[in-house]
C-alpha cells in the first residue's frame, strides 16, 4: 500500500463522518424552532419568516422550499383533533350552538398557530438533513475544494 492511497482514503472517511445529517435530530430542531445544523441558533426571524442564515453557526437557511407543506400538515393535525372533540362534545351534552360557534374557530386558530411555524421548522429541518433544494452545496463546495 502507498502512502499516497491511504491518505485519500483517510480523506474520504474524514469527509463522510463530518457530512452526515440525522433527519430526526434535524426535525426535532426544526420543530423547537432551531436551526437544524447546530441546534442553537434561532431558525426564524418572524413568526414564519425563515433566516437568511443561522445566527449561530452562520449556515445557509435560506435554500428552504417549504411550500405549502406547513399548511397541509397542520390543517390536517389540527382537523383531526378539533373534529372528533367536536362530534364527541356534541354527542354527549348536546350544547347550544353558541358553545360550538365560540370555541371550536378559537380553539382551531390557536392550534394552527402553535403548529405552523412548529411543522414549517421541521420540514425545513427535514429538507437540511435531505440536502434538498440546494443544503448540501455548500458543503460539498467546502469538501471539493471548489
Ligand atoms: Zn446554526
Amino acid at each position: 500500500m502507498s502512502m499516497p492511497m491511504d491518505m485519500s482514503d483517510a480523506r474520504i472517511y474524514e469527509t463522510a463522518e463530518a457530512s452526515p445529517r440525522p433527519a430526526f435530530q434535524s426535525i426535532l430542531r426544526g420543530f423547537g424552532g432551531a436551526c437544524p445544523a447546530c441546534g442553537r441558533g434561532r431558525l426564524f426571524h418572524k413568526f414564519l419568516k425563515v433566516s437568511d442564515n443561522c445566527p449561530d453557526c452562520g449556515e445557509a437557511l435560506h435554500h428552504h422550499q417549504a411550500d405549502d407543506a406547513p399548511p397541509y400538515f397542520t390543517i390536517m393535525i389540527v382537523g383531526h383533533i378539533v373534529v372528533p372533540m367536536m362530534l364527541w362534545l356534541e354527542l354527549a351534552y348536546l350544547p347550544p350552538l353558541w358553545v360550538h360557534a365560540t370555541l371550536w374557530p378559537a380553539l382551531t386558530l390557536v392550534l394552527s398557530l402553535w403548529f405552523l411555524p412548529r411543522l414549517k421548522g421541521a420540514i425545513v429541518g427535514w429538507q437540511w438533513a435531505l440536502r434538498m433544494h440546494g443544503f448540501g452545496s455548500d458543503a460539498e463546495e467546502k469538501m471539493h475544494g471548489v
